[in-house]
């Protein structure tokens, strides 16, 4: 088998080809956080997901470019930057980094690139330009800038490509101005606002006069500024499918003019919402949690990351505290299985098991079907406790397990205990390090290095990249 995914696109689960003629290179967006506030577990379940389908797509052989914006300017940011009577960068920036230093406590993966939108402005101002010139955005008399689904219609384009939408209760020449709507209102949507008031100090020249981006141009600029006008795989929770994405096609197809059967995305995956009880996490209901409440409560990082890992990406996904709970006894199942296997190989190296290895490949390139991959990892941790339990491990057989769950874990990204608890401070550190080794400054790398041990940690250059370990 080879990897399948769902693409939202043609409604069903797919085999997974990439653009790239040698099949190896993967473009891969997704959209990021908007930083207004900290972001919840609903957020990082989609998060979450990403990193699980990078890795997978990496563990499949692949050699992925990931990309993810920060939205760093739209609706809700300017209400809370106006509250607050801060400037822009300075309101943003506390929350970006709060959300990269999440992710890092999920053991998520650095996204290759993370694009900032305020950064991006000439891309996107280009990008409007392009859509007026091909006659398929216009200015409004107080100096916005629309997208024309009426025009995009008439250049023989789909708008509507993502969700099935009502075009009798359309009425021509409907706009609207604010970045989020109802689903099925196929309306004219804003490129560029015209400045306002409200606006303070939050707007930039352009040539339509002086105002900012609307939300959906801003992933569209960034992505194909990133990735090309046509990349592989785009990611987003499930509620971005209607209007931010199917906007997203709409720009960047109008303003690309691809040829026939050539696409800005060939493959879109959407993740479910994570529920509370059955209803959406979201700041709006008021019903969320972040990381760092649930790490206020004792649960750590490593165990969050696997109750969000429990269940498949396309269902939904309902939050409890017992469920929290449910995930830190079966990790520390594994865990308890991981130090007795280490206790027994030694320092025995050894490769991974192919039948197992094999079993967990295949459940993973079923579209990420993460229930049945956690299947084969409790069904062989439950062989080996048993086979240890009976005194029938050799070394041998010890070392090919810790193997085999390092291949499994370039997947699930759980690591081992001891190498996920690092404290933000030596994470920082050996990043730092990494950065300093790539820019050939190795002076400075050793002595990050020293710094490092310092603080009662060493560092163990593993295939999977460098790892942190209790001194
Ligand atoms: P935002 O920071 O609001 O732009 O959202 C960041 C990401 O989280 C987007 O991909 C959303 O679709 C996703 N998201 C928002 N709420 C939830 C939820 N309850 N469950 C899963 N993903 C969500
Ligand atoms: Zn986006």
């Amino acid at each position: 088998m080879a990897l399948r995914l769902h693409n939202t696109l043609a409604r069903s689960v797919e085999p997974f080809v990439p653009l790239d003629p040698s099949g190896k290179h993967v473009g891969f967006y997704c959209c990021g956080p908007t930083v207004y506030d900290f972001g919840h577990i609903g957020n990082f379940r989609t998060f979450v997901c990403a990193d699980l389908a990078r890795r997978a797509l990496e563990f499949c052989g692949f050699s992925v470019r990931h990309v993810m914006n920060i939205t760093d300017v739209e609706d809700k940011i300017i209400r809370r930057v106006r509250e607050t009577g801060k400037e822009l960068r300075d309101y943003t920036r506390g929350y970006e980094e709060a959300f990269f230093e999440d992710l890092r406590r999920l053991s998520c993966l650095q996204p290759h690139l993370t694009p900032r939108a305020t950064e991006y402005i000439p891309q996107i101002i280009a990008l409007v330009s392009r859509l007026i010139e091909r006659g398929i955005a216009y200015q409004t008399s107080d100096g916005s800038v629309y997208f024309s689904i009426e025009r995009y219609q008439s250049d023989g384009r789909q708008y509507g490509q993502l969700v099935t939408l009502n075009f009798d209760e359309m009425r021509v020449g409907d706009r609207v101005q604010q970045d989020e709507y109802a689903k099925e209102t196929a309306a004219d949507f804003a490129l560029w606002k015209a400045r306002v008031p409200e606006d303070g100090s939050v707007f930039w020249p352009s040539p339509w006069g002086e105002g900012r981006p609307g939300w959906h141009i801003e992933c569209s600029a960034m992505s194909m500024d990133a990735l090309g006008s046509s990349f592989d795989l785009h990611l987003g929770g499930e509620d971005l499918m209607f209007p931010h994405h199917e906007d997203e096609i709409a720009q960047s197809e109008g303003a690309c003019a691809h040829s026939p059967g050539v696409r800005f995305v060939k493959y879109w995956v959407h993740v479910a919402h994570l529920l509370v009880e059955g209803k959406k996490m979201s700041k709006s209901l008021g019903n969320f949690f972040t990381v760092r409440d649930l790490m206020a409560k004792g649960f750590s990082g490593r165990e969050i990351r696997f109750e969000l890992l429990r269940s498949h990406y396309r269902e939904n996904f309902n939050f409890t505290f017992d469920g929290l709970a449910g995930a830190r006894a079966s990790l520390a199942r594994i865990d308890e299985c991981l130090e007795k296997l280490a206790e027994r190989a030694g320092g025995t190296r050894a490769t991974a098991d192919p039948s197992v290895e094999k079993e967990f490949r295949d459940a993973i390139e079923d579209d990420l079907n993460v229930a049945a991959a956690w299947g084969v990892v409790f069904t062989w941790v439950k062989n080996l406790n048993k086979a240890m339990s009976e005194g029938g491990l050799t070394q041998q057989a010890a070392a090919t397990a810790l193997a085999t769950w390092e291949r499994i874990d370039q997947v699930f990204g759980l690591g081992r205990p001891a190498e996920v608890a690092a404290p933000d401070e030596v994470v920082k550190l050996l990043e730092a390090r990494q950065a300093a080794r790539k820019a050939r400054d190795f002076k400075g790398a050793d002595s990050l290095r020293d710094q490092i041990k310092a603080a009662g940690w060493v560092i163990e250059d593993t295939p999977q990249g460098a790892k942190l370990k209790k001194a």
